[in-house]
């Protein structure tokens, strides 16, 4: 696998690929990696001749400075997980390669000054509660597909708003590239893998089991009974309540399109949830019909 560090570098290797033909498929990762990362390189690797990974913990996209803090880093053990799965180009850029001009700069140098604006989509859910969030990671997201103009980009359904934003997003710098959503990989209990999984400590990692087990009663309420999607909802915010040490901060159904608070059961809907437990945030969400 090689690695590059500067962007100059992998544009350059990234322009000969193509000369050659080869299909490109992209991962954007923040490091830590665990099977669920492992997983959209697999199918990474299915779709495209050319696999490659990038490995940026994207310090604008955390809104709590010590959830940046706290944030795991495991390069040489990820560097090991990705040359094993067979990733192509691992690209680790520094901060000062992404943001020459610091992190306080109005106009990052990459973007020059512009800021997007996806309306609603990204003002709800995770948007409200990490305010700015989706704004860093929109910069990021965007200045990494300039460098990379992959064929074809690969994320998790377990950050479902973030991929519905980053399918905007390629639409707005209006690149050609397909996004491709790629299932949740969960533990053997239902728990959604995470990098933040390990900063749970024996107690909290127990009851993160209910995030999912909550999921899938919402799932199975709407299958089995006839109640209204707000009666669903409260239930389903009502269990999580029921356990001590879980503090939610939203679930919610909603319309898996427009993540718009849906009318009718027949919408194609899903639950999305927050939580925190002892001190760790975690999100997830399902399909319910
Ligand atoms: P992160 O490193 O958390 O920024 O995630 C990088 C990519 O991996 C994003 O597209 C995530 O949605 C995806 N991802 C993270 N966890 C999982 C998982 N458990 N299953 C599938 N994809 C995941």
């Amino acid at each position: 696998m090689l690695i590059f560090k500067r962007i100059k570098d992998l544009e350059d290797y990234i322009k000969k690929a193509k000369k050659q033909g080869l299909s490109i498929g992209f991962v954007p990762t923040m490091g830590a990696l665990h099977p669920g990362h492992i997983a959209l390189i697999d199918t990474c690797k299915i779709h495209c001749k050319l696999t490659v990974c990038s490995i940026f913990v994207n310090p604008t996209q955390f809104n709590d400075k010590s959830d940046f803090e706290k944030y795991p880093v495991t390069i040489s053990n990820d560097i090991k997980l990705l040359s094993h799965a067979g990733c192509d180009v691992l690209f680790l850029p520094s901060v000062m390669e992404i943001y020459p001009n610091g992190l306080e700069q109005k106009k990052p140098a990459y973007q020059t000054g512009r800021r997007f604006n996806f309306g609603l989509i990204a003002n709800i859910l995770e948007g409200s509660f990490r305010p700015g969030h989706f704004d860093g990671m929109a910069q990021v997201v965007a200045r990494l597909l300039k460098i990379v103009k992959p064929h074809q980009l690969f994320m998790g359904q377990k950050d479902y708003q973030q991929q519905l934003i980053v399918g905007l997003l390629i639409k707005k710098i209006k690149l050609n590239t397909r996004l491709v959503m790629c299932p949740t990989v969960r533990e053997k209990d239902g728990l959604a893998m995470s990098s933040r999984n390990t900063r749970l400590d024996a107690t909290s990692r127990k009851l993160a089991v209910q995030i999912s087990k909550t999921l899938k009663y919402a799932k199975a309420q709407l299958k089995n009974t006839k109640a209204e999607i707000g009666v669903i909802q409260q239930k389903s915010l009502k269990r999580l309540a029921g356990f001590e040490g879980i503090e939610t901060e939203y679930f919610e159904i909603r319309n898996a399109k427009t993540l718009e608070v849906p009318k009718r059961r027949s919408e194609k809907l899903i639950a999305l949830t927050a939580v925190k437990i002892g001190g760790v945030r975690l999100i997830d969400n399902m399909a319910l019909n």
